[in-house]
């Protein structure tokens, strides 16, 4: 059953991811109700309809779902619960959800679907570590289970000695431990899946961070990367499917020696997709659209040779005017107030010929 045109898309969460769908959104004729608690979220900018409301109060979550014909997420940091009054409104499911917010049942799912994770443990104690440690030897970096992103509520330990620091600087939190990768690459798969199990994808970008940040991604990847994406598709297909997701979901992985490694999947649009604005047929946000909806795919080849994004991080948004004066420049500014460290403001596609 198809949502057409004209119909309200609801969107749980107002960042740049939320804007940027409801931009999408707009192109193909829908409105957007965007559900968040902030003042003025980016993404209210760009929408007909916003409510302002914790994410768990369910009352106003179920109010939203009367106003709107079908309703997706931007971001996985939600509680699960207040959201399943939804039912089969919400896509990507609850279930999508669920996994990719605790790291240690996202890499247990990822394994079960036959995919490879680097060596880890689940710590719930500083003993946990401890014992973590003396398994999987250094070095080894200690993730929240919950509510990490960009590199946050992450510690790493170089020598055993530095394990009680780690666990106190992660706040004492149930975590995984995870062995340390000597990767030579990452790089992302970006698949859409319609519920019907048709699924696309697009050229994989090789992914550079800084300070546990994407700074910028790229198409084509390297030739080391590219002998590593079959297998990488196939995980991901694999993990699709076994989350009967609906939608865009991203896997992040390792390109090592030993193969492709997955470092996490996220049950949505992502910033390593952000090139394919301009650099793709049909952009990660559009075929996220047209997925939920369940209209037919968009083309994902590239439109040019491939492309280079680079976000622009906190300060980095002060150089706005030398970036839209420079000639093919894509500049996207996501319209937030205060240019924190370590803040994403936008980004800066370049595609190349
Ligand atoms: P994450 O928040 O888990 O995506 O981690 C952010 C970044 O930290 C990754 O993209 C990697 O650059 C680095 N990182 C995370 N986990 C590992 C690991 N096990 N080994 C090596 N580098 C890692």
């Amino acid at each position: 059953m198809s949502v057409p045109p004209g119909s309200t898309i609801g969107i749980i969460g107002g960042g740049q991811l939320g804007r940027m769908l409801s931009i999408a959104a707009a192109q193909l004729g829908y409105r957007c109700h965007i559900f968040d608690p902030h003042e003025h979220p980016p993404a209210a900018d760009v929408a007909a309809h916003v409510t302002r409301a914790a994410f768990d109060d369910a009352d106003a979550i179920r109010r939203f779902g009367a106003e709107v014909d079908v309703a997706t997420y931007e971001f996985e940091n939600l509680p699960v619960a207040p959201l399943c009054v939804l039912g089969d409104k919400l896509m990507p499911g609850a279930r999508s959800l669920a996994i990719a917010q605790d790291r240690a049942s996202e890499k247990e799912f990822i394994e079960r679907c036959g995919a490879r994770v680097a060596p880890w443990r689940a710590v719930a104690s500083l003993d946990d570590v401890q014992a973590a440690v003396a398994q999987l030897g250094t070095p080894l970096v200690l993730k929240t289970r919950r509510y990490g992103y960009d590199g946050k509520g992450q510690a790493w330990i170089r020598s055993a000695d530095q394990s009680v620091c780690a666990w106190q600087t992660i706040g004492e939190e149930p975590a995984v431990a995870e062995a340390g990768v000597d990767f030579t690459a990452e790089f992302s798969v970006i698949v859409a899946r319609w519920a019907d199990g048709r699924h696309a994808f697009w050229d994989s970008p090789e992914n550079e961070h800084r300070d546990g940040i994407l700074r910028r991604s790229r198409v084509p990847c390297s030739e080391f990367v590219a002998s590593q994406i079959a297998e990488g598709r196939e995980a991901a297909q694999r993990i699709a499917e076994a989350l009967d997701h609906v939608g865009v979901l991203t896997v992040e992985f390792f390109a090592s020696a030993d193969g492709p490694l997955v470092n996490e999947i996220a049950p949505r649009v992502h910033n390593s997709g952000h090139w394919t604005i301009e650099g793709a047929v049909t952009s990660q946000f559009e075929q996220h659209i047209r997925a939920i909806c369940g209209l037919a795919p968009g083309l994902t080849g590239l439109t040019r040779g491939g492309a280079v994004m680079e976000n622009l991080i906190g300060a980095d948004i002060e150089r706005w005017p030398e970036l839209v004066a420079e000639r093919g420049a894509h500049v996207h500014i996501y319209g937030k107030g205060e240019a924190r460290p370590g803040r994403k403001m936008g980004h800066v596609t370049r595609v190349v010929r």
